[in-house]
């Protein structure tokens, strides 16, 4: 009797042989949808670890300390800024957001897959930083759909909305930055998480693999 072969996963499979982790930026404009993504990203069984960023930015309803964000005032936001505790920090709309950089070393010494959501800035530094990260770049299908998708949140008053369409704009141009870019099309969110996923496969597959250290 034949016995029958069953192939691994991509998971077990890389337990039996281990690449280097990963480190991702997702990034793109207020309001693509990151955060849809990321929460998609979050239900496999995979060994992943997704940033929790501190942010001067008020909580909106419903976001938790230490799981939306970690909120801190200005003052705190600055001392970890001068004690290098921030990997990257920029200034987004007149507030400070900044990347712990104890949660991205720690997590890829313990070989899981770290994933950023930040603004394209931010995803600049990153690159500075670490050459060798994978820089995703999350686009809307069209600039309407991402200016009527903002505006139905209903998270932020008319002229903070128009600031943030005005940084999109800027935002957009700089695509071609980017290792790649995965469109987010209204209704489409499994795509483009599929997408996501099918890149983080093939990252895995190179015959070269991308080795992070951070600077
Ligand atoms: P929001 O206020 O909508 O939560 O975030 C505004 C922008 O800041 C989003 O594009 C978000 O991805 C980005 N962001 C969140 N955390 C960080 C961070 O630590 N660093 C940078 N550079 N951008 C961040």
């Amino acid at each position: 009797m034949s016995q029958e072969l069953v192939c691994p996963s991509h998971e077990d499979a890389k337990v039996a042989s281990p690449e280097p982790p990963l480190l991702i930026v997702l990034s793109g404009p207020s309001g693509v949808g990151k955060d849809s993504v990321i929460e998609e990203l979050k239900k496999t069984e995979a060994n992943r670890h997704f940033v929790v960023t501190a942010t001067t930015r008020s909580p909106r309803p419903g976001e938790t300390n230490g799981v939306d964000y970690i909120f801190l005032d200005e003052s705190t936001f600055l001392e970890m800024r001068q004690n290098h505790q921030l990997l990257e920090s920029a200034q987004y709309s007149g507030r400070w957001y900044g990347v712990p950089r104890s949660q991205v070393s720690e997590a890829l010494e313990a070989g899981k897959d770290v994933f950023l959501k930040i603004e394209v800035q931010g995803a600049e530094t990153v690159r500075g930083l670490a050459p060798e990260a994978v820089l995703v770049f999350l686009a809307p299908g069209s600039f309407e759909e991402l200016a009527q998708r903002l505006a139905q949140r209903r998270t932020e008053d008319s002229s903070e909305l128009q600031r943030r369409l005005d940084i999109a704009r800027r935002e957009m141009e700089q695509v071609s930055r980017y290792d790649y870019c995965v469109v987010n099309r209204d209704g489409c969110l499994e795509q483009a998480v599929s997408d996501i996923e099918a890149i983080i496969i093939a990252e895995k597959c190179r015959v070269e693999p991308r080795k992070v250290r951070l600077e």
